[in-house]
């Protein structure tokens, strides 16, 4: 049985849905949280999470009247407990009292925390067969099939909320999977598509966060201007819907306007459209099997006139070649690739490394883990948080070495 519900067998219900937003003060838990405010009659919150925006949590679990909320600093709890004193909210902090937040019983799940340190709480959705939309890609690129067999296993329904993702879900629903030839992933190239090698080497990192279509959290950000975030959206592509390397093409497509397309064995290209705006894909995914009425913006396409293509260059955006090659290793190394590119975009925010050093740090960890003798493939999520756990020290231990070394 495939975690990705691929054609919907399910019914329509009307009854009210019980959700849970992991990252509920982020980008995309700030989306979600729109949506769900505009729905109010059809959802009730279960659980909300944070990392240490005690205040912002506390507002949206009092306007939502949560059962629950978490941070994830543990230092943080007295102040969420005064902040939501008197209201009747439980409240927990630390890692494990985010695991809770997503082992509640709620029917629906985003999962939006950032970074790998979202792993943990997806699988406590997953075992419990919830449906879980979900955005956190490095979670998924970190635990490999992994993740997918157990949320198969568990009976869970994986929804993918990332756009490009969620518009290969959208076109797959056109035919069968043994149809399918190739899906194609588009980007929009991210601020530095037209650079010369030289200026992407030296780019600030208020440069780096000028994203021209899409407004979203800091790391995915940094991650779109290197192309990383696509290399990790092509791993992610392959775990989602069980995808060889070589049927995922990466299309460049600066306005960003069509998010991904199947092609089938009849040379049928099927695409999904909309404005670059997150509450699209995740209104899918919340409204899923139905559709549900959005707030986004009409897509206006004699507005916006044309709509252009290019292929995407391996050698500025080294990011994204070495995806491939992480994918067709196999065996942890897309873990690696995540771990080493989380401590590289963290070196590059705190002015450790050049905007290019990025790229030669998880080349060089890369090439280091696959150098050492543990090539075994991940099957569970503690050897996961392992291999992670290895590869961000090897990374760090790399990081002076590439601070130093010129391009
Ligand atoms: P963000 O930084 O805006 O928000 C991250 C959320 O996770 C916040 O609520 C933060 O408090 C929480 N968090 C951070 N570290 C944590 C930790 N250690 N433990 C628990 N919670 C923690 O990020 P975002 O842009 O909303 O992205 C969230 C995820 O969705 C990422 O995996 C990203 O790749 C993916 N995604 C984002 C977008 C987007 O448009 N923003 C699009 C597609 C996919
Ligand atoms: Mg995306």
């Amino acid at each position: 049985m495939n975690a990705v519900p691929l054609r919907s067998n399910k019914t329509a219900n009307a009854a009210i849905r019980s959700v849970t937003v992991l990252g509920a003060t982020g980008s995309i838990g700030d989306s979600t949280m729109d949506l769900l405010r505009s729905a109010r009659d059809r959802y009730r919150v279960e659980a909300l999470t944070g990392n240490s925006n005690v205040q912002g949590l506390a507002k949206l679990a009092k306007e939502f009247g949560v059962r629950f909320a978490a941070v994830a600093d543990p230092a943080r709890l007295s102040e969420l407990r005064e902040a939501l004193a008197g209201t009747g909210i439980e409240c927990g902090a630390g890692a494990s009292a985010v695991i809770e937040a997503a082992a509640r019983p709620a029917d629906w799940v985003m999962a939006a925390v950032s970074g790998a340190a979202g792993l943990k709480p997806a699988l406590a959705a997953v075992d419990r067969g919830a449906t879980v939309a979900l955005a956190n890609k490095e979670c998924l690129v970190c635990a490999g099939d992994f993740f997918m067999q157990r949320a198969a296993k568990a009976g869970a329904c994986i929804l993918p909320a990332d756009s490009e993702h969620n518009a290969l879900f959208q076109a797959l629903s056109s035919g069968h999977r043994e149809e399918l030839v190739r899906v194609i992933i588009t980007a929009s190239g991210g601020p530095f598509r037209t650079w010369a090698p030289a200026d992407i080497e030296q780019a600030t990192l208020a440069q780096a966060l000028k994203h021209p279509n899409w407004s979203m959290g800091q790391k995915i950000t940094i991650d779109s201007a290197s192309m990383m975030n696509k290399g990790l959206e092509v791993i992610e592509a392959s775990y989602l819907f069980s995808l060889k390397p070589e049927e995922i093409d990466v299309l460049v497509h600066p306005q960003s306007i069509v998010h991904g397309m199947v092609e089938f064995s009849d040379r049928s290209v099927v695409a999904q459209l909309g404005t670059p705006d997150m509450r699209i894909p995740i209104a899918h995914c919340l409204g899923w099997p139905e559709r549900i009425k959005g707030p986004s913006a009409k897509l206006d396409l004699a507005k916006i006139g044309q709509l252009t293509f290019e292929a995407p260059d391996f050698e500025r955006f080294p990011g994204l070649r070495l995806a491939y090659e992480a994918l067709r290793m196999g065996r942890g190394a897309t873990t690696v690739f995540n771990a080493a590119n989380e401590v590289a975009v963290a070196a590059f925010i705190a002015g450790q490394i050049k905007f290019g050093a990025i790229a030669r740090l998880v080349e060089a960890t890369m090439e280091a883990w696959s150098r050492s003798t543990n090539l075994a493939p991940l099957s569970s999520a503690d050897d996961a948080i392992a291999v992670d756990h290895n590869a961000r020290n090897r990374a760090a231990s790399l990081l002076p070495q590439i601070a130093l070394r010129a391009s």
